[in-house]
């Protein structure tokens, strides 16, 4: 459709294992001591669209830059597509894309001029610049801006801009370092069309958000890191199968104090020992095996307890529910403030 294809043909993972990335015991300490990541094992087969996930500071980007050859690791086996990342960072730099979480397009420059620089920077030969170009702006939606500063585009199309510049090498591996945040929902949902399309020619995709939902919608798979540690990974399925059972959301009246007392109750509630109980804005949710069987029995006892119920409901669990459950409290609930689907600011 729009000509562009990675070149999968350039990495050296044979048809034995086909991984674009590869790791084993990876940590990193930095020079100030702080360990950013700890004992992190994952592997990425070609092809994936592979999300991480994890809240401010967890060590997504530390993990990104070790992938990109930015920084060494401190201790462990790292290969991406094949290439080992202390001996080899050539060869894997010539192999991936790295769209990071500042956009690196020059605003004085037009969305064509952009991408024909890239061409340069990553020695595209100047015979085949044109048709790159030209495939690229198609790919990306940006034909008819060709000739426009980019200074002019909106954040999405700043962001496509710079996805297409991360692709000029053909690269069979992309990592997209928070792409979408600050985004509205519309340019967000538009872009996860043009990451689709990228990952539908071949692209391995190794993306990390904040955003529950955007990892939902687009990835096969997921590992979720805190504190620089993977505490789960799994298909988005897998993941909220792990969960357990369903998730029974209570609203009630009368504010902090009746959402801490119904909590409670929850908690102590025979029938929902291994239950999952969390404050939300308007009232608790409870996730357990025994929602559905149980949850007429709660909202007598909160009503018994004086307590006023205003609605309720018993849906299976999201991706917000897995991230909960695993976190528990050493999520500071303070940083999802912009809405239930974001992990934090
Ligand atoms: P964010 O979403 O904020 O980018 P992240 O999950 O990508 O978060 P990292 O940026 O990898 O997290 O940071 C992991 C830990 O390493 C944090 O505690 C951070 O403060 C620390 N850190 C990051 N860069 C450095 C540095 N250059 N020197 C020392 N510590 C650092």
């Amino acid at each position: 459709m729009d000509g562009y294809s990675p070149d999968t043909e350039s990495s050296a993972t044979d048809d034995r294992e086909r991984l674009a990335i590869d790791v084993d015991g990876l940590e990193l300490i930095y020079a100030d001591g702080t360990a950013a990541v700890q004992g992190v094992d994952m592997t990425v087969p070609e092809g994936e669209f592979f999300g991480f996930l994890g809240p401010n500071g967890a060590g997504k980007t530390t993990t990104i830059k070790v992938f990109a050859t930015l920084l060494s690791p401190t201790s462990g086996e790292v290969r991406v597509n094949g290439f080992d990342v202390r001996s080899e960072a050539r060869k894997i730099r010539e192999t991936i894309g790295y769209m990071a979480q500042e956009t690196s397009i020059d605003p004085e420059l037009t969305a064509e001029e952009n991408i024909r620089f890239a061409c340069e920077a990553y020695g595209v030969p100047r015979g085949g610049r044109a048709e790159r170009v030209a495939e690229l702006l198609g790919l990306v939606d940006l034909v008819d801006v060709a000739d426009k500063r980019s200074e002019e585009f909106s954040g999405g199309m700043k962001k496509r801009l710079d996805a297409a510049t991360a692709l000029v090498h053909r690269p069979p591996l992309v990592f997209l370092d928070e792409p979408t945040t600050g985004l509205d929902p519309k340019a967000r949902n538009r872009l996860w069309e043009y990451f689709q399309r990228i990952n539908d020619l071949g692209t391995t995709i190794f993306l990390t958000t904040q955003y529950l939902e955007e990892a939902d919608q687009l990835c096969d798979r997921l590992a979720v890191i805190l504190d620089g540690t993977i505490v789960a990974d799994g298909s988005p399925a897998d993941l909220k199968r792990e969960v357990g059972g369903e998730v029974l959301d209570i609203e009630l009246e009368d504010g902090a104090d009746a959402r801490a007392r119904a909590a409670a109750i929850a908690r102590e509630f025979d029938a929902f020992a291994d239950a999952t109980v969390t404050e939300t804005e308007t009232g608790i949710s409870v996730t357990a095996e025994t929602a559905r069987e149980y949850g007429t029995d709660l909202l007598v006892a909160l009503r018994d307890a004086g307590l006023t119920v205003t609605g309720f409901n018993i849906r299976a669990p999201t991706l917000d529910d897995v991230f909960l459950a695993i976190t528990g409290d050493e999520l500071d609930t303070d940083e999802m403030d912009t809405g239930r689907s974001e992990l934090s600011q």
